[in-house]
């Protein structure tokens, strides 16, 4: 958890407790009895994030054949010059647009052309500059997949209790899967390398609650796009993908919708509830955002 709020957490500490983090929704306190106490204006909403990972017994046998765990950064990092695949996701701060995720498989022998052609981490380059390098990626012999999870989905897997991480979980690995069943059998062990976006352990558990088995070789890695231009051309893919949706739903809803989650996407919320009423927000948005309140109270 403490993991999770780093970006969030207040120093120091209050008395007795780990850590204490203050979002837009609660204040999270965490103590060293193993109580988490959640405080302030939508405290249910940042528990719900929790809710499914009940507290558990310290239990020998739960804590042994859990699945495969996700090695980290050393790992990855002796694997990102071999043929391996990567994966990364998009939109998954952005009030409007679904998420994206992509992998890609990438060859030892084809990393040079890549980095010779200016694949790199989507966030360095403009989203002219994407649309052309997708272009480009997809006349050359990379097996990849994208894949989408609409807002409508997003919305009703929000509200049946799933995390956005796990969200992001099941379509990483759904890309990946789909890649891995691209490539040749003989290459079935090559390694993948995700770009990290929680605890390996949590992702274990992610998709074991859907029955899902990591595959072995997965390993885990922050800002994994610098390093590998695998998860590099994901990016790539990914982000092209948010965007492309982004431009569609625009043209449904006749108004160029913006992306990130600031005051202005508040603003052009409220114009949207005004013009085409609230129910609209469930196609377009992720509404779980606090953005949406923040709107109403501006109508
Ligand atoms: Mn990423």
């Amino acid at each position: 958890m403490q993991y999770f709020y780093s970006d969030y957490i207040i120093n120091p500490p209050p008395k007795g407790a780990i850590f204490r983090a203050k979002t837009d929704d609660a204040t999270i306190t965490a103590y060293r009895s193993n109580k988490v106490l959640f405080q302030g204006k939508n405290p249910e909403k940042e528990a719900m994030i929790w809710q499914k990972f009940p507290a558990k017994k310290q239990n020998r046998h739960q804590q042994t054949n859990i699945g495969n765990v996700p090695t980290t950064r050393d790992k990855a990092l002796a694997v990102v010059h071999q043929s391996h695949i990567g994966s990364d996701e998009s939109g998954t701060g952005d009030y409007f647009g679904p998420i994206t995720a992509c992998a890609v498989y990438v060859r030892s022998d084809q990393i040079e052309t890549l980095r010779s052609i200016g694949i790199q981490d989507s966030k360095t380059i403009q989203d002219q500059t994407i649309q052309k390098l997708v272009k480009e990626l997809i006349t050359m012999d990379i097996p990849y997949s994208s894949v989408v999870l609409s807002n409508e989905k997003y919305n009703q897997l929000q509200q049946s209790g799933w995390s956005q991480g796990k969200m992001k979980a099941m379509l990483h690995h759904t890309a990946i899967s789909h890649v891995r069943n691209k490539i040749n059998p003989h290459e079935k062990q090559i390694p993948i390398v995700i770009d990290q976006f929680c605890i390996p352990k949590v992702y274990t558990n992610y998709l074991r609650s859907e029955n899902i088995v990591v595959p072995d070789n997965t390993h885990f890695m922050t800002k994994a796009e610098t390093y590998s231009i695998a998860v590099a051309a994901a990016s790539i893919f990914s982000r092209a993908r948010f965007v492309e949706e982004m431009n569609r739903l625009s043209n449904e809803i006749g108004m160029d919708l913006l992306k990130g989650a600031s005051h202005k996407v508040d603003e052009q919320i409220a114009k949207i509830i005004h013009l085409h009423g609230e129910k609209i927000l469930r196609t377009i948005a992720k509404i779980h955002f606090a953005n949406t309140d923040k709107a109403k109270n501006l109508l």
